[in-house]
């Protein structure tokens, strides 16, 4: 097993499926410790599924129920791992939800709810994992910064997105969010960036896959013409987890198979 993360822990929101579960499978590869949370009951087997994956394997780590939008019980999950884990290293802050409507017929109720998750779950993990960087201060034994929180955004931080407003508007504030908390603690050591995936093949975008004419029309927008994987953003969640970033703070990295350099501007017409 690789060592570059060793003695590290890593808790990752939403980690029971999708891209929170390759995320955490990678961080454990790399020997981190993980804590695989999870919102509510009925996604408990499938987080117990992904650790037992990573126990299989040589892994080690702890599965943590807890609705990152619910104030109590973020405060709660970060006491119950520093209680058993002794503190937090790494926060990935992934958990997220789609609500998708035209704008005009848009409720409160799916506004708020991406708004909750999306933005207010990233804000209360992350001023958790702080509290906890700062109070228990540098581990120079394990990692060169004090801590490392990496807040998983979009491609819609900066691409617009129709009928996803509330999406998009989640993710712009997330990208500003990111590079506040950098600035704000680039001089305690913590280092917070943002990973920002295209298509990845996942519950989430379903829809935009499971059928050939979804998938081809969606490798339309892709110039390296595959769609993405979880392992794809377990691999750069590793790399920003690690001290062979650490000069890295505040940015946002795209990892999107080139979405993000416009295709359909392709054949210059
Ligand atoms: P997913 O639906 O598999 O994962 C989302 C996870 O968040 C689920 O495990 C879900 O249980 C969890 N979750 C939902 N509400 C929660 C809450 N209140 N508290 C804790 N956990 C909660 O989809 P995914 O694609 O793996 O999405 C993960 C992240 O990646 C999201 O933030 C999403 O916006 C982002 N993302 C995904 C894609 C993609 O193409 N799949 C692209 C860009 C960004």
């Amino acid at each position: 097993m690789d060592q570059t993360l060793k003695g590290q822990i890593a808790l990752i929101t939403g980690a029971s499926s999708g891209i929170g579960a390759g995320v955490a499978k990678s961080l454990a590869k790399a020997g981190a410790t993980v804590v695989i949370n999870y919102p509510v009951a009925s996604s408990q087997v499938a987080a117990e599924a992904v650790l037992q994956e990573i126990t299989d394997a040589g892994g080690q780590g702890m599965t943590a129920q807890c609705d990152v939008s619910q104030e109590a019980q973020v405060e709660a999950m970060f006491s119950d791992v520093v209680s058993r884990y002794g503190t937090v290293d790494i926060l990935v802050n992934n958990a997220g939800i789609e609500r998708n409507a035209p704008f005009h017929e848009q409720t409160l109720d799916q506004w708020n709810a991406v708004i909750n998750v999306n933005l207010t779950g990233q804000f209360l993990c992350a001023r958790a994992a702080i509290r906890e960087f700062l109070r228990r201060g540098p581990r120079p034994e394990v990692s060169a910064a004090t801590g490392k929180i990496i807040c998983m955004s979009s491609v819609h931080e900066l691409i617009p997105w129709a009928g996803h407003v509330n999406y998009a508007a989640s993710k712009g504030g997330v990208k500003l969010m990111m590079q506040s908390l950098a600035q704000e603690y680039g001089d305690r050591r913590i280092r917070v960036n943002s990973i920002c995936p295209g298509a990845i093949q996942t519950p989430i975008n379903r829809p935009a896959w499971e059928t050939p004419q979804a998938m081809s029309s969606l490798l339309g927008l892709i110039p390296y013409n595959r769609i993405g994987q979880p392992e794809d953003i377990g691999n750069l969640a590793v790399f920003l987890a690690s001290d062979l970033s650490d000069y890295i703070t505040g940015a946002s990295i795209f990892i999107d198979g080139g979405m993000t350099v416009f295709e359909s501007f392709a054949t210059g017409g």
